[in-house]
């Protein structure tokens, strides 16, 4: 329903170029709708609804965007150099032949967030400003996800010079055929990021609406964003705020018992589980095979899977609940054995294509809270919001009475948010290395491919470690600097 609605929209609507916005490269479903479109605020959800359905593209979230920081890290591995992840994995990517696709799907969100906010400031609510406000809050949280994900991708990490190196353009108003924006710094890119969930947080709704962004989601990316910045403090207050908020509107971590199949869970008001924000796939307008259901799934691409060594780590204790959210798969021959993800199951009939997105969870908040709480030497607040996140994986454990380290956290953060994207940024915001060795005696078949030795062992001096700004941008906009190395 959602791909017919934005269908509908982009083709009632005049684009405002018709030869659209070469730096943009924006994709003729998602182009600029004119000014005088938006009029009212069912205009504005409309539009909304559009940016969330360009979303479940598998160039999008649905894919690329999310396992992008999955296979560019040590626990997760492309399944073959042909494989989608074949490049990404094997950092084989030039500023010649690197996808379009990172850069053009972000800002084709931004436009159509930039489209709202414009004109949604003017508009009479007439005893709507709660529905105004949440809608304004919405759009301003997926322009920062947007942004920050564009600059994590694009700039490299924040801690490593203090965000004094190059992030993305900043675009705040509509692009039009002729705008040659610069690239920011990192450290600008995230204040503006910072800014816009910090004016979303408090106009969003804290009720589940399914699919959409809520005012605890936008405070999980917030907490997120802190914890990349080393806002320690923040972070933490963040985490902590957003963790009492979700609860009492209902969300909750898994339980034990549901973990390896919640998943698959179709959350509805009330049973939402612990998913903040999803994004959701049904098989009217699911993100084809290019997603990540059918590239993880043994059953599909096969594309990728977890790494010996990751394997082995999630292996020192079996009864670790995290090894249900992955696939033994053997082949009948017996010659092969790989571990694939199985995170990404469909909701009820659907094909595996069709699986949701979970891009904000309840887990990261506590990792988030945790991770913040140990870099403040405040152990009391690591203990308690690590612990749950610990019993839950084993009933059997605690850290309760333990001195929490750094590589605690962020071993147990791998363990909780493998295949989610998160792996190649927490290790290098960290400034923590990426190894990827075999280890043997794990019963997997799987080994790394061969590949460049820088590529084998690096962290964030490795100039591949931020993506070429692609060549159709810079093909028509003289203003964008390529990143060094390319
Ligand atoms: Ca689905």
């Amino acid at each position: 329903m959602k791909t017919i609605k934005y269908i509908a929209l982009s083709t009632l609507l005049l684009t405002a170029s018709s030869c659209g916005n070469d730096w943009l490269n924006i994709e003729p479903s998602t182009q600029v709708q004119t000014e005088s479109a938006i009029q009212i605020l069912s205009d504005i959800e409309f539009t909304l609804n559009g940016i969330y359905s360009s979303m479940q593209d598998a160039y999008s979230y649905s894919g690329r965007m999310t396992y992008y920081g999955d296979v560019t890290g040590d626990d997760v591995q492309a399944n073959g150099s042909t494989k989608r992840t074949g490049s990404y994995y094997l950092f084989k990517f030039t500023k010649d032949n690197a996808p379009s696709t990172h850069w053009s799907t972000s800002y084709s969100i931004i436009q159509n967030c930039n489209m709202i906010l414009t004109h949604i400031d003017n508009m009479d609510a007439k005893d709507k400003e709660a529905y105004r406000d949440d809608l304004k809050g919405q759009a301003l949280t997926l322009r920062a996800l947007a942004l920050f994900d564009l600059t994590r991708i694009f700039g490299y990490p924040y801690m490593k010079d203090n965000g004094a190196s190059l992030g993305v353009p900043i675009v705040k108003d509509l692009s039009t055929i002729n705008s040659k924006p610069t690239r920011s710094t990192v450290a600008d890119c995230y204040k503006e990021v910072i800014s816009d969930l910090t004016t979303a947080i408090p106009l969003l709704s804290e009720k589940f609406v399914k699919g959409k962004i809520n005012k605890w989601a936008s405070m999980t990316l917030l907490s997120r964003v802190y914890l990349y910045k080393g806002a320690n403090a923040e972070a933490l207050a963040t985490a902590e705020e957003a963790i009492k908020g979700a609860k009492k509107n209902k969300y909750e971590l898994w339980t034990n018992e549901e973990y390896a199949t919640a998943w698959g869970n179709d959350s509805e008001a009330g049973k939402q589980g612990e998913v903040l924000f999803e994004i959701v796939n049904l098989t009217v307008d699911g993100p084809g095979k290019e997603s990540m259901g059918y590239l993880c799934s043994s059953s599909g691409y096969s594309d990728m899977a977890l790494t010996t060594s990751f394997y082995k780590l999630l292996n020192e204790d079996p009864k670790d609940v995290r090894n249900k959210a992955y696939k033994l798969y053997k082949s009948k021959d017996g010659k092969t054995v790989n571990a694939y993800i199985n995170k990404y199951q469909p909701q009820g009939n659907e094909n595996i294509a069709d699986a949701n997105i979970p891009v904000l969870r309840l887990s990261e908040l506590y990792l988030n809270a945790a991770e913040a709480a140990v870099k403040l030497d405040d152990n009391t607040n690591a203990v308690n919001y690590l612990d749950p996140i610990v019993k839950r994986a084993n009933p059997a454990k605690t850290v309760v009475g333990q001195t929490i380290t750094l590589n605690q956290v962020l071993t147990e953060r791998r363990k909780e948010l493998y295949g989610e994207g998160h792996r190649m940024f927490d290790a290098l915001r960290n400034n923590q290395r990426i190894e990827r060795k075999d280890v043997s005696g794990t019963g997997l078949t799987i080994k790394h491919l061969t590949m460049a030795d820088e590529a084998k062992s690096f962290d964030w001096n490795y100039y591949k470690v931020v993506f070429p700004i692609p060549k159709k941008e810079m093909d028509v906009n003289t203003n964008l600097i390529q990143n060094p190395g390319y």
